[in-house]
């Protein structure tokens, strides 16, 4: 298919059909080009694909055709201009905020982001000179009092992990761009399957392919999807010199998962909605964080905002940390695991894990109590799940 036709298409058909060009042997599958250099016909050629004269392959850290059919189809999606491809979520974090920010800038981000983020901005981009203002994810006026005159960008993920906070991106958008800032938004938990930023003004959206758009645990990557210049020219100029690039073969793997990508977030959303409702009617949970729930504090924005409500679940079981790691032991289903996104259902103990480096002040202040634990629902059947925690409910009785 012929990706110039691409945006006339639907999401669905996007989601198969899009960036795909084939070689002269005909494959229908997308192939994985495993070559780290491309040969040119000349001397002559040569030179002009150097110069920039002609453009065309050279070596696979700048561009390759199986991560540039990735690329291409992900931005289709998201419904960006283009899409650069990285080695990691936390490559296409760091490629952003290198290409984007010098000494002397402020970032503002919201306190929940990944932990790993939080340290790149603490322990790393500090040393260079720029600093960033943490702020409840959810409070407009305080995104608006951090704003400095040196401020460039607005950073967050919503809905937040583990609470299932949400941002008005909209909102931030408009705020920012009074301001001349760059909303920036790791759209993770969501996916372009359930949430659109650019539609709501964004101006970068940021993905961790390791989790839903892999969609069964199998590879790291990331992505960065926005503009020609922001993202086609200085995010892939720093790509291409510092060098966390996408290798074909985990392209390869990301580009059939989006495949997949509306049928799997519609599915582990419709189980994880069932899933928390179910959880808020066990005597041992104190409190579900699920956007979908009506309890939920920000539920009309979750539907105005999202077209489903994701595939994480977080609860808080009376009992503190006993009564958590005591639930975890008695599943033999579901893995105990930090990560998400997975066909596979996971839980965690966020206290002790993704957020066990933080004090007991931080934790506190974010909300992350000893009896808080995290699902991210995946694909297997909702009752087998269920049964699976029942077990440790009903040794909690
Ligand atoms: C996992 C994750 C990242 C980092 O991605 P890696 O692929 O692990 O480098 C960034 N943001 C969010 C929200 C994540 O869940």
């Amino acid at each position: 298919m012929d990706s110039d036709a691409a945006p006339e298409l639907g999401f669905a058909s996007l989601a198969v059909r899009a960036g795909q060009t084939r070689t002269v042997e005909g494959e229908h599958a997308e192939p994985i080009f495993a070559t780290s250099s491309f040969v040119f016909a000349n001397a002559a050629e040569a030179a002009a694909r150097f110069s920039g004269a002609l453009p065309g392959n050279i070596y696979s850290r700048f561009t390759n055709p199986t991560v540039r059919m990735f690329q291409e189809r992900l931005a289709a999606l998201e419904g960006g201009e283009t899409c650069i491809a990285t080695a990691s979520g936390m490559a296409a974090i760091l490629a952003t905020c290198m290409a984007l920010l010098k000494s002397g800038d402020h970032l503002v981000s919201a306190s929940g982001v990944f932990g790993t983020t939080l340290s790149l901005f603490n322990q790393y981009l500090s040393k260079f000179g720029v600093a960033t203002t943490y702020v409840r994810l959810s409070d407009l006026s305080a995104w608006e009092t951090a704003i400095r005159p040196e401020t460039r960008l607005f950073y967050l993920e919503t809905p937040s992990n583990p609470l299932m906070e949400l941002a008005d991106i909209q909102a931030l958008a408009d705020l920012a761009h009074a301001h001349d800032i760059l909303l920036v938004v790791d759209n993770c938990f969501c996916t372009p399957a359930l949430q659109q930023p650019f539609k709501l003004g964004a101006d970068l959206v940021i993905h961790s392919a390791t989790k839903y758009l892999d969609g069964q645990g199998r590879c790291v990557g990331g992505a960065v999807v926005g503009d020609q210049q922001r993202v086609g020219v200085d995010i892939y100029g720093f790509l291409r010199t510092a060098g966390p690039t996408m290798s074909p073969f985990n392209a390869w793997v990301f580009l059939k998962g989006l495949e997949t990508l509306r049928l799997r977030m519609r599915a582990c959303s419709e189980s994880a909605l069932q899933l928390a409702q179910w959880l808020e009617m066990q005597p041992a949970v104190e409190r579900v964080y699920y956007p979908g729930l009506r309890s939920h504090p920000q539920y009309e924005l979750a539907k105005r905002q999202q077209n489903a409500f994701g595939g994480i679940v977080s609860f808080d079981l009376r009992g503190g940390r006993e009564a958590a790691w005591a639930l975890i032991d008695n599943t033999r289903l579901i893995s105990i695991t930090a990560n998400l996104g997975d066909a596979k259902t996971t839980i965690t103990h966020p206290a002790t894990t993704t957020h066990g480096r933080l004090t007991p002040e931080e934790r506190e202040r974010a909300g992350i109590g000893e009896g808080l634990l995290r699902i991210s629902v995946g694909l297997e059947e909702l009752m087998d799940i269920q049964c699976d925690l029942e077990r440790g409910f009903q040794r909690l009785a």
